[in-house]
């Protein structure tokens, strides 16, 4: 019998590859929404990303599993790697209200970045009914209620974390320059990347 959560935070990404900046927003809000579950949903195929350098899907959820094998809060979805075609949060959302329960409260995180392009989305104007929505700031970024969509002002939070200036991009590129990725990804991902030779 699966444990019945109320408040449940999603973290959808590309998480090629997961890092810090990743796991300390979701914690940091896990707390501060008091949420009982952040469920990491690593994407199939990303339909905002051009697919040049990007891990395979099974690289991408095994290095996800791994770096949240160790909150007791976290997990990992394999939903969106195991759906045919785009990854659509609509979608998602959707399908895991049919797993928790109708009544699952539902929390989208995002950061400062992924928030202001949410007018992009699929169904997008059913969005705000399914879901709240919480974007972290993150450096680079500015993160102000003026650069949401206005439909969804109302069910979004904004909340100030502690700044990770960090980006799978970077650590992409670093692994490729042979420099060191070492604390900007938990030990397991440095290890798991460099084992099956990812981004070189
Ligand atoms: P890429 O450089 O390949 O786009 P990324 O670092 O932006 O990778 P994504 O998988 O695209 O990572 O991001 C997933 C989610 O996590 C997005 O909502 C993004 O805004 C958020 N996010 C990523 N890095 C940070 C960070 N350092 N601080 C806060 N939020 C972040
Ligand atoms: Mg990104």
């Amino acid at each position: 019998m699966r444990k019945k959560i109320v408040k449940l935070g999603i973290m959808g990404g590309t998480f090629n590859p997961i890092h810090q900046g990743h796991l300390v927003a979701a914690e940091i809000i896990r707390d501060e929404f008091k949420l009982n579950e952040v469920l990491f949903v690593p994407s199939g195929k990303p339909p905002h990303k051009d697919n040049n350098e990007i891990a395979s899907p099974r690289h991408r959820w095994m290095m996800t599993l791994l770096a949240t094998a160790t909150n007791d809060y976290f997990s990992t979805s394999s939903i969106e790697i195991e759906r045919k075609g785009e990854s659509y949060t609509y979608d998602t959302i959707v399908s895991l209200k049919k797993i928790y329960g109708e009544e699952v409260e539902c929390y989208f995180i995002t950061g400062a970045d992924a928030i202001a392009q949410i007018s992009t989305w699929h169904k997008v104007e059913n969005l705000p009914s399914l879901a709240k929505f919480i974007a972290a700031s993150r450096p680079g970024y500015k993160l102000d209620m003026e650069k949401i969509e206005p439909s969804f002002r109302k069910s979004t939070y904004l909340i100030e974390i502690p700044a990770l200036a960090i980006s799978s991009t970077e650590i992409r590129k670093r692994v490729k320059e042979g420099k060191t990725i070492k604390y900007l990804v938990p030990e397991v991902v440095e290890k798991y990347i460099y084992k099956n030779n990812l981004y070189r």
